[in-house]
């Protein structure tokens, strides 16, 4: 491709060839020089249209990686991503620094293991052997044993360990240079507080410390972020941050979207959006039996729905607004609604409000549900006076 394009000094047009090699602007990547004379003379024409590509170069790549969950957000049994927050679905466990879901933990026990479900280690209770366990790995330069440490030096009060946040600092810091992705995230939390946790507070260190992690893929920093452009008001740029971390299963993401969408600042495509890919993520986060089960209530609810019982075409209509598809919905919604269902006009009613769905739709739904309510009150009186000695 290169070879098409003529390459010249941006500062003196000089060619180049075999006596002069030209270097491109590594901030920009736009343009080239013959050397840093040229560069530094060209600096001042260059400067803007530089520093624009340089800020388009860096947002490609902090919205366009992460998109996927680190290794280590999946458990390592059952292969399935760990719901968020992780920690509250699952254990960690020191021997092999895996995280291991829930489920899979509570079927080992079950099945009478009393280690490590994964590397089946026996574990000690005694916290100078846990503490020596989490050392020898950490010597080997195990980022996650490292960032471990960190953490427990952070808090100090684990394993007899004295708290000491600038040692904590320390073991992040390589654990980081580690690979841990985690540790950017403590790193990002550490300097978003600062006082009391061993750095200055800084805000841009903190953001570019998200960043990091959520390029990684990592959820909270990716959440964090959005945060951060939300409270500048760039509300585009935090929608964007929530729809990458919404898609990988954070709830929290969803209610920002739909904050800004009610607020009036999202669309409600990007709302939709968000709430499928939410859906879908937790879907795949589900084992596989519950996952099973809701399909086979789906189809149940459809069975049913089609032979007219109305609680099941309500269901199908909540269904399809949990997964954003607002149009598919009010389409079951307005449908049970005209059978008389009265939640269905609710659900209608609140989605009219949000501006999901319009006003023809709601006034439609109104008038039907009426017509259903007025139907049934009238079949009453009928079976009140057609029971002997009925008539009140
Ligand atoms: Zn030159
Ligand atoms: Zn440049
Ligand atoms: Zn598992
Ligand atoms: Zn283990």
């Amino acid at each position: 491709m290169s070879d098409l394009r003529v390459d010249v000094c941006a500062n003196c047009g000089i060619e180049s060839g075999d006596a002069v090699k030209l270097k491109d602007c590594t901030a920009c990547r736009l343009v080239k020089y013959c050397g840093v004379d040229c560069q530094r003379a060209h600096r001042k024409r260059h400067k803007k249209a530089c520093k624009q590509r340089a800020a388009e170069l860096k947002d490609e790549r902090l919205y366009g990686q992460g998109h996927e969950r680190p290794e280590g957000d999946f458990c390592p049994i059952c292969t399935l991503p760990i719901p968020i927050p992780m920690p509250k679905h699952s254990g960690f466990y020191i021997c092999c620094m895996k995280k291991i879901c829930f489920g899979c933990d509570v079927a080992a026990k079950k099945r009478g293991m009393h280690g490590c479900p994964f590397c089946r280690t026996s574990l000690s209770c005694n916290d100078a052997d846990k503490l020596a366990m989490v050392r020898t790995r950490a010597e080997k330069k195990d980022p996650d044993a490292i960032f471990f440490l960190g953490q427990k030096y952070f808090f100090g009060e684990h394993f007899g360990l004295r708290k000491d946040t600038r040692k904590a600092v320390e073991l992040l810091t390589e654990a980081a240079e580690l690979g841990s992705i985690q540790a950017f995230f403590s790193l990002g939390n550490a300097y978003l507080r600062g006082r009391g946790y061993g750095v200055q507070q800084d805000h841009a260190k903190a953001t570019e410390f998200f960043a990091k992690a959520a390029m990684e893929g990592h959820v909270e920093s990716r959440f964090n972020l959005g945060c951060f452009e939300e409270q500048k008001g760039n509300h585009d740029r935090a929608v964007r941050h929530f729809l990458i971390s919404a898609k990988m299963g954070d709830n929290d993401s969803v209610e920002s979207i739909k904050r800004a969408f009610m607020a009036g600042i999202a669309t409600k495509e990007q709302y939709a959006e968000a709430l499928r890919g939410h859906q879908d993520a937790v879907e795949q986060m589900k084992r596989d039996g519950v996952e099973k089960d809701h399909a086979k209530a789906t189809e149940f609810y459809m069975k049913a729905a089609m032979q007219g019982h109305v609680p099941s075409r309500y269901n199908l209509g909540c269904y399809e607004a949990k997964k954003g598809n607002f149009h598919r919905a009010v389409r079951h919604l307005l449908i049970s609604a005209k059978m008389g269902e009265e939640r269905s006009l609710a659900a209608i009613k609140k989605m009219f409000m949000t501006g999901l769905t319009n006003k023809e739709q709601y006034a439609e739904t109104l008038k039907g549900y009426q017509c259903a309510a007025e139907e049934m009150k009238s079949h009453d009186r009928d079976e009140v006076k057609a029971l002997p000695g009925g008539e009140l």
